[in-house]
């Protein structure tokens, strides 16, 4: 049999795994190129000490049609968060939740003095609508502000400042819900169809299982691609690969010439970790901070493999801040919202480039959209919208582009 050619993927990150699995499947024996000396890109559980932490607090939906697809879900032995958000605001804590998910919230989502009683009743017509709502037609609804969406659709100044926003700005990573309104259908309706878990070994099982399925892959990994064109890929430090084929997963705009249009803007976040004798937020719950001026954003309290009590905090509003400002402020504000006596720091990760800011949102495209100069093909989340689910999309339609076009279905 003639060899097939040699394939190569830039960044080892869920895209370019997804990608390598659909060329195996093809034939081929890609070779993954990659800046860091592991994979997973923004998928990693880091050992700090003897804990295990992830490089940002981040769930995975299991309602995500590419999660099913691609995922072994059962053997990531995912931890289900609980349905409901605790919300911390004004000295009280309220709890929210959808009642037809988790009865145990119905009486306090009733009595909550987080929204009006048509609230409530809107968040059941959101529930309805999007249940019936094809992620097709979530796509190809004209984009608004989340938070132009939620007003139109109703909800009061309350509920969107007590809820929506500390909610979705530690889903979006932006506290003014400037985020497309597909988006925020897209992961309402995810979170409506099943749960937010976490694996229990930490965010990176996810890339760990998807890399553990490629037999014919080759990763470089501490090897980063200076530029990329037509024929030739150049690495940092000169050396120079043929490029047969090439799926380039990150920083198109600097790596293709011609490409600098299509710089991508990112949102940023600083995720920080403490060990705690103890907490008063409830073991695998969010807790939304709703008073305004403070630096945490949403904190999740979890037992360890230890059985050692974590509380990972995000905030948003880092920029311009030293290391030890943030951290001593934050240690003390889960001082007062949780209860807490003993805190130990344990680290801090500021995360520059953690979402891409993008308009235009998209679900899917076609194979053949991914080709975006010669023998170069494009994948990323960059190319949908921020999430694991178009991570793996824009793998798996970058495969298939460039299997296409060897197969000679496209010119
Ligand atoms: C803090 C945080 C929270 C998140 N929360 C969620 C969530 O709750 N749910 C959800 O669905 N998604 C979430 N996401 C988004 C999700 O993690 C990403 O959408 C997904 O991981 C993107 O994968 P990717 O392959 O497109 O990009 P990346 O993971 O960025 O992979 C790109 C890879 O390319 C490598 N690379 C870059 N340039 C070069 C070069 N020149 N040469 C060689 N290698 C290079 C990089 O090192 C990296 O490994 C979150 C992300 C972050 C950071």
């Amino acid at each position: 049999m003639k060899q097939k050619e040699t394939i190569h993927i830039i960044g080892a990150g869920i895209s370019g795994l997804i990608a390598a699995y659909e060329l195996e499947q093809a034939g081929f024996h890609p070779v993954i190129i990659e800046k860091q000396g592991t994979s997973g890109g923004r998928v990693q559980t880091i050992t700090v000490e003897d804990f295990q932490l992830d490089l940002g607090f981040q769930v995975l939906l299991n309602a995500y049609p590419l999660a099913k697809k691609y995922l072994d879900l059962k053997a990531l032995r995912l931890t289900k968060l609980e349905s409901g958000a605790q919300i911390l605001v004004d000295g009280k804590r309220y709890v929210i939740g959808d009642p037809m998910r988790n009865w145990k919230v119905l009486l306090p989502t009733l009595f909550s003095g987080i929204g009006t009683i048509a609230d409530k009743v809107n968040v059941l017509r959101l529930n309805l609508l999007l249940r019936k709502k094809s992620l097709d037609e979530i796509f190809n609804t004209p984009e608004v502000s989340t938070l132009v969406y939620l007003k139109v659709f109703g909800f009061s100044d309350t509920i969107i400042s007590r809820f929506f926003k500390p909610f979705f700005a530690g889903i979006f990573l932006e506290t003014e819900l400037q985020t497309s309104s597909r988006m925020f259908e897209f992961v309402y309706k995810m979170f409506g169809e099943g749960y937010a878990m976490i694996p229990q070994d930490g965010i990176g099982a996810i890339s760990a299982q998807l890399k553990a399925k490629l037999v014919q892959t080759t990763f470089k990994f501490n090897c980063e691609v200076e530029s990329i064109n037509s024929t030739t890929i150049t690495l940092k430090g000169g050396e120079k690969i043929p490029n047969q084929g090439a799926i380039v997963t990150s920083n198109a705009a600097a790596l293709i010439p011609n490409l600098q249009d299509a710089q991508t803007k990112w949102k940023s976040c600083m995720c920080l970790y403490f060990e705690v004798n103890q907490t008063s937020i409830p073991d695998r719950t969010i807790a939304l901070v709703a008073d305004q001026g403070k630096l945490s954003n949403n904190l999740y309290a979890y037992k360890d493999h230890k059985g050692r009590t974590i509380l990972s905090v995000t905030t948003l509003k880092h920029e311009g801040m030293g290391e030890e400002e943030i951290t001593k402020t934050v240690k003390k504000e889960i001082q007062t919202y949780c209860g807490t006596g003993h805190v130990k720091h344990i680290t801090n990760f500021r995360i520059k480039q953690a979402l891409p800011n993008l308009e235009n949102l998209k679900y899917t495209s076609e194979p053949s959209a991914s080709l975006i100069a010669e023998n170069i093909f494009i994948a990323g989340d960059t190319q949908f919208n921020g999430s694991l689910n178009a991570a793996m999309e824009s793998g798996r339609l970058a495969a298939a582009g460039l299997i296409e076009k060897k197969s000679g279905w496209f010119s």
